[in-house]
This record gives structure tokens, C-alpha cells and sequence, in this order.
């Protein structure tokens, strides 16, 4: 069937509007760890996906799944120690504050929790976030979608602006004085829920700020903020849903920025594929949240998803994939980084691990973000066999996001098709 039929069948049983990335969408039929292959068995590298972390059609995780499914799966009413062991070994990738899990089945729903969790512990119920985040789709975690810091004076949710070394909050100031003018914000949103009743619960943050573009954060920023919010009587929520599990060359990306988070969410590459997430926290604020809801999540905490959980961690672990994400990444990251030099159209190379981040601005003087030359790059690199995207604040970055399996060779042969790209859209 061809692409054009099958996009007109999708536009009727979707109904239009569905997305797509790409100016010519992309039919693939296949995968095989970092690669997807289109009907004409047409090969693309794949450095977007990130929730098939060890792979596409990894068969450690296929053979968990299928073996699982075929002796037993059911809701989590009954003792089960599959379940139990993947909480288990979650939480002991944490540090020693993070001890019991509550298991859902999508980014969405593991922020809810924490939201709740958050406002159920402290009794209050004003939320501060960044303001050109994503925490997920649902009512309560969507309203949290990319808010500008000007429309939310009111309500239980205030943004503040995500810190950034780019385009600063104060343009011209020392780092010091920059993370000290981001805090402040952080301070003045608090102090406007206390003043106006609504009360703070909580700080969430993904620890990388991904969807903000990766931005460069003054340096000590997350660790002050988590000191400012738990002064202020409130929780620091870590949204790993995009930082973790070795995105950034270590397991979670709250080392990476450098505090402790009290309650963290996970999510996307768990499962790889199968929907599996999860909100982990103290013991005690989990018993809190149990107790004051009996949440019930049919599709979660099964032996399913505790045996699939449970292969993605192995392969993780027995292929040392957190050493190979290190590597390649600042392989990719420096190579990158070299060739801001060479193409007027990079202002910045950015990243941790296997998530790296190519702003692209106008060549003029002002270096506003441009976005319609990053959809561009996208779309040529796609047309050259790399899958990207474009992320960030303005839309202007270009997202390298591969499995966590991505290889040197990889990044080198993605490399001549950056170029011959960067050439075409640059002269
Ligand atoms: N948190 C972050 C940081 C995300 O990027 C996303 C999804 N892109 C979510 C949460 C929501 O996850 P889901 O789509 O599984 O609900």
C-alpha cells in the first residue's frame, strides 16, 4: 500500500490531525536496535526514540514479555513476587530516601500521583513548574504545559522561567548572579501561593529540563532550589521521565544537575514499548498517598510489566549501556560542539549522554531562534536516512535522542550526513 493511500485510511479512522513528523511522512515497517526499516526495506537510523532504550525488537525484552504473558498476567490484587522484586530493584537504583513505588502505566499518570502525593503531604496545593515545560497530557498535569510565566498570577500552578545560560533572565550577568536571579523567581512564585492562600506543595522539575531545550543551568541552581522549596515547607518533584534511566550517561538525571529529589516519576523507556511507569518516594509519603486514595491502576503493577521491567534493567546493566551512553555521547557532543564554528546556523551545542541538542538560530546579528531552518535540517537528515526532531523553548533545537544503544559508528556516520546538511541549508 502506498504512503499516500495509507495516510489518507489513518486521516478517516483517526479522524485528521492526528500528528506526523515529517514533511513527507515516515512508513516503517520494522526495527532492529537503533534501526527502522520502511516497506522498500529502506534503512533509518534511529536517534529519536527514546522508550526503545535497548533497542528496537530487543529479544531479551520480547522473550520476558512473551514468557510472562504466556504463564500468567493479572491486576495486583494478588501477591505476586515478580511485582515485588522489579520495586525492589527500582528503588535500590535510587538513593536510600526513595524506598517504595506506586506502578502506572504512563508519564501522565506517574506525575498525577506525584502531584497529589505532593499536595495530600503537605496540605496545600500550589505547584510551581517551568514554563515551557511537559509533564504530560491529563487535566491536572497538562495545565502545567509550556504556561508562559506571565498568564499564571493565578490558580495552583505558577511557572517560573527555566534557567538558561543562552538567553539569561538577565542578559550580561555573571553565572552567580544569574542562578541567584532564577532562584529568586522560584522565591517570588512561593511567596505568591502563600500570599494568595493556595498554599506550596511542591517544585517539579525534569531534572534535565528536555523539553525546555537542555539548556545550560547556572551551575548549583537545582541544588539551591530543592534547599529553597524545602524551607518553604514543600516537596521537590524529579520528572525522570525523559532523564533517566541512563539518558545522561548515568541513571538518573538529577545526579546530573546535582540535587536529591523527594519524590521521583518515570516512565517512557521502562518498558521499552510496553506502558509501564512509576512514582517513587519515602515509604512514608507513599503509605500517605495509599492510604488517603487505595489507588488502583488495572493495567499496572503486573507480572507483565514487572518482568519487563525487570529485562530492560538487565540489558541495561549487562551490556554496561550507562559506559556506552557516556562514550558516544561525548563523542557526539564534542564533534558537535566543533562544528558550531563551521555552520553560521548552530549558536549552540548542548546535552548530557545520548541527548544532545543543536540550536539553530538566524545567521543576523540577533540570533533569534529559527525554528523553520531546524524543521529543515530535520527533514534533510530524515531524506539522508537520520530520524531527529526539533525540541526546546522555540522549537530551534534539533533533538538527538537515539536508543541508549546508538553505537560510534553510528554517531560517525551521522556525522557525514550532518554535514553534507549543514552545507545545504548553510552554503
Ligand atoms: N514528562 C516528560 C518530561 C515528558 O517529556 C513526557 C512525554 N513527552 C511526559 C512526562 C508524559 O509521558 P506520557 O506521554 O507517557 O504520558
Amino acid at each position: 500500500m502506498s504512503s499516500t493511500t495509507l495516510a489518507a485510511r489513518r486521516d478517516r479512522a483517526f479522524g485528521a490531525g492526528a500528528p506526523l513528523f515529517y514533511n513527507t511522512p515516515l512508513h516503517i515497517v520494522r526495527g532492529e536496535g537503533v534501526e527502522l526499516f520502511d516497506p522498500e526495506g529502506r534503512r533509518y537510523v534511529d536517534m529519536y526514540n527514546n522508550v526503545p532504550c535497548v533497542g528496537h525488537a530487543n529479544s531479551h525484552v520480547a522473550e520476558a514479555m512473551a514468557r510472562q504473558q504466556s504463564t500468567l498476567n493479572v491486576h495486583s490484587r494478588y501477591l505476586h513476587e515478580g511485582i515485588v522484586a522489579f520495586a525492589e530493584r527500582l528503588t535500590a537504583l535510587h538513593g536510600p530516601a526513595i524506598e517504595s513505588v506506586i506502578f502506572s502505566c504512563s508519564g501522565t499518570e506517574a506525575n498525577e500521583v506525584a502531584l497529589r502525593m505532593a499536595r495530600m503531604a503537605t496540605g496545600k496545593s500550589g505547584i510551581v513548574c517551568t514554563n515551557a515545560t511537559y509533564h504530560g497530557n491529563s487535566e491536572a498535569v497538562g495545565k502545567m504545559t509550556r504556561i508562559g510565566t506571565g498568564q499564571n498570577a493565578a490558580g495552583d500552578v505558577r511557572a517560573i522561567p527555566f534557567p538558561e545560560m543562552l538567553r539569561p533572565l538577565v542578559p550580561g550577568a555573571g553565572e552567580d548572579e544569574l542562578r541567584e536571579a532564577y532562584l529568586d523567581r522560584l522565591r517570588q512564585a512561593i511567596r505568591g501561593l502563600e500570599e494568595d492562600g493556595t498554599g506550596f506543595a511542591g517544585l517539579i522539575v525534569c531534572s534535565i529540563f528536555a523539553n525546555e531545550g537542555l539548556p545550560d543551568v547556572p551551575s548549583g541552581f537545582m541544588a539551591r532550589a530543592a534547599e529553597i522549596v524545602r524551607e518553604a515547607g514543600g516537596l521537590v518533584i524529579a520528572d525522570e521521565v525523559q532523564a533517566g534511566y541512563c539518558r545522561s550517561g548515568q541513571w538518573w538525571g538529577y545526579d546530573v544537575l546535582g540535587f536529591k529529589p523527594d519524590i521521583v516519576v518515570t516512565g517512557k523507556p521502562m518498558g521499552n514499548g510496553l506502558p509501564l511507569a512509576a512514582t517513587a518516594a519515602s515509604r512514608t509519603l507513599v503509605e500517605g498517598f495509599r492510604a488517603a486514595t487505595r489507588y488502583f491502576n488495572t493495567f499496572a503493577s503486573s507480572p507483565l510489566q514487572a518482568a519487563v521491567g525487570m529485562a530492560v534493567i538487565d540489558v541495561i546493566e549487562r551490556d554496561g549501556l550507562a559506559a556506552n551512553v557516556a562514550t558516544v555521547g561525548a563523542f557526539l557532543k564534542s564533534a558537535l560542539a566543533e562544528r558550531k564554528g563551521r555552520f553560521a546556523s548552530i549558536a549552540d551545542v548542548r546535552g548530557h549522554g545520548l541527548f544532545i541538542g543543536v540550536e539553530i538560530a538566524r545567521t543576523d546579528a540577533a540570533r533569534e531562534p529559527d525554528m523553520d531552518k531546524a524543521v529543515d535540517i530535520i527533514n534533510r537528515l530524515k531524506d539522508r536516512g537520520f530520524l531527529t526532531s526539533n525540541a526546546g523553548a522555540y522549537r530551534n533545537v534539533v533533538k538527538i535522542r537515539p536508543p541508549l544503544v546508538f553505537k560510534q559508528s553510528h554517531a560517525e556516520e551521522f556525522l557525514v550526513a550532518f554535514d553534507a546538511t549543514m552545507a545545504d541549508v548553510d552554503g
